[in-house]
């Protein structure tokens, strides 16, 4: 494989040529350890930094969602019947081989997504590091005895399901593919990923390298292609143990009700409208910078975004201020330059979806403090085609503005003040999403009333987006049930088998067979 050095600059030739670097037979699917070409419908990539195409591959359609079924079918037995040290030693080497081929995977995520070479080079590190969490775990799997009443040894056992389908979005393909695989291997199942359709490249890259460094055939397959035609054969299949979904409502709706019919359980990770409250009390300065990398990181496109910035009314002005000269020096351009902050919406249908809701929060009354100008020098570039949104942000955005609920999954953040503590949590609550938030405060007592009262499976006191696999990730409401990380992650992974032994002294009877 060869090695792929940084590029100076973006282009949908560099990405074009990262790919045949990365996959000299073209894109496919991945099972069996081998690239597999689908044969159905196109589907073509575009480079978000150009707005050019840059490859196409075949959907697998059904028929290829069967033949990668088959194949984690048998994954699931070679791997299910390892015992946990040996599963253990080759995630740990699944880990050091992703740390190896790091600056590759970042520039392949990079120039095939749009995202800022900085924040893939971040993202591969964590994957890397996922591997070696639950390759910790994998050998502690442990069952419980459980004492009863009479003469019975009853204890308990750790099953994994099979087959996991982890279906993945486009904002974070190779992040994802790592966060709902890792665990599932170490439980002792076969995974299938099925990534966007728009960004399969990592996944596959993931995959092949995940095999390189000892996982055996079938355990880790790829399914590319399309929602509607590999993403429903796999998810209404008997043959599939659990689905883990990560992606927006509705598809995840859709997906738990066909798995359900399937009598498939689904764990749901879906979107945000996270609020980020800022009292009086604060460290402006710092709630300013936290502010900025709550939303305007990945260009907005994060589950978790601080897309709602609710301030005190007696430093609202001052706060808007702060944030607005933070935004206008963001540097938005070329994602594979090392000191870009901001890179382009990933595709053209998200940079209509994003362009159309800021027109709605200005219609439903917010009004514009950032620039909506592109800078001069990526006017005048090769990257003026781009899908392009520069940091926006929007005051005066009232709870009748429809971006107080609707999630943009892009660099746009609301503003508005608020006068009183209760006023803030109930802003904060005022969605159907729960997935994150944050206050700003020096008030100890008061930020962890507030964390308290805000509805969200994750939250910050002084400080927004950090996440760890350590530490269990998952939403409320809209944004999802189930938790996938964290140790707790790994009961979503296994069921518990109880086994129950007569125990007797000699001579004695056997216990009743009633219960
Ligand atoms: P999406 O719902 O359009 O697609 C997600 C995945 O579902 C894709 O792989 C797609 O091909 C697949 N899919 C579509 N139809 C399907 C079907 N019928 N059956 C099976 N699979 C199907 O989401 P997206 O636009 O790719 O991603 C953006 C969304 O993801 C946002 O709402 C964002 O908040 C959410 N997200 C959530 C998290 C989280 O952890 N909570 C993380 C990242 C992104």
């Amino acid at each position: 494989m060869s090695t792929i050095t940084a590029p100076t600059s973006s282009s949908a030739a560099t990405a074009r040529a990262v790919l045949v670097a990365a996959f000299p037979k073209g894109l496919g699917a991945f099972l069996d350890g081998r690239t597999v070409p689908g044969s159905g419908e196109g589907i073509t990539l575009t480079a978000a930094a150009t707005g050019e195409p840059f490859a196409t591959y075949a959907d697998p359609g059904a028929e290829g969602a069967d033949a990668i079924l088959e194949s984690s079918v048998a994954g699931a037995k070679t791997w299910g019947e390892m015992n946990g040290f040996d599963r253990a030693a080759i995630l740990r080497n699944v880990s050091r081989t992703v740390e190896a081929h790091a600056e590759e995977l970042a520039i392949l995520e990079s120039a095939t997504t749009g995202k800022p070479i900085r924040d893939a080079r971040g993202e591969v590190a964590k994957v890397a590091e996922m591997f070696g969490y639950y390759a910790g775990w994998a050998d502690k799997l442990t069952g419980q005895t459980i004492p009863v009443p009479g003469p019975w040894h009853t204890y308990t056992e750790r099953v994994p399901w099979g087959v996991v389908v982890a279906i993945t979005p486009w904002n974070a393909p190779l992040f994802t593919a790592g966060w709902n695989s890792a665990a599932p291997l170490a439980a002792g199942n076969a995974v299938i990923i099925k990534p966007s359709e728009f960004t399969p490249a990592s996944s596959i890259r993931l995959a092949q390298l995940a095999h390189e460094a000892g996982l055996p055939a079938g355990v880790f397959n790829v399914a590319t292609g399309l929602g509607q035609t590999v993403g429903a054969a796999l998810t209404s299949d008997r043959r599939v143990g659990k689905v883990s979904f990560i992606g927006s409502v509705p598809t995840g709706r859709r997906v738990a009700v066909a798995a359900a019919q399937a009598g498939i359980p689904a764990l749901l990770e879906l979107g945000g409208k996270s609020a980020n409250i800022v009292f009086a009390d604060a460290d402006l300065e710092r709630a300013a910078d936290g502010a900025i990398a709550a939303i305007f990181s990945g260009a907005g496109q994060s589950c978790v975004a601080g897309s709602r910035l609710l301030v005190e009314r007696s430093v609202h002005a001052r706060v808007v201020e702060l944030v607005a000269q933070r935004a206008a020096r963001l540097r938005v351009g070329d994602p594979l330059s090392a000191d870009t902050e901001v890179g382009p919406i990933i595709t053209a249908q998200q940079f209509a979806t994003v362009t159309s809701l800021i027109e709605a929060g200005i219609n439903d009354g917010g009004r514009r403090v950032t620039s909506g100008t592109l800078p001069d020098a990526l006017a005048g570039s090769s990257l003026a085609g781009g899908h392009w949104v520069m940091p926006t942000l929007l005051d005066g955005v009232t709870p009748q503005n429809r971006l107080e609920t609707t999630e943009v999954f892009g660099p746009v953040v609301g503003a508005d003040a608020f006068d009183t503590e209760a006023e803030a949590i109930a802003r904060a609550n005022n969605t159907n999403f729960g997935l994150a938030g944050a206050v700003w405060t020096s008030d100890v007592s008061r930020a962890h009333h507030v964390a308290r009262q805000v509805k969200a499976g994750t939250f910050w006191i002084n400080s927004y987006k950090t996440i760890h696999v350590a530490v269990p990730f998952g939403g409320f409401g809209d944004s999802g049930h189930g938790r996938s990380s964290g140790p707790g992650v790994l009961d979503e992974y296994t069921q518990t088998k109880a086994i129950w032994v007569p125990t007797r002294a000699a001579g004695a009877p056997f216990p009743s067979l009633s219960y």
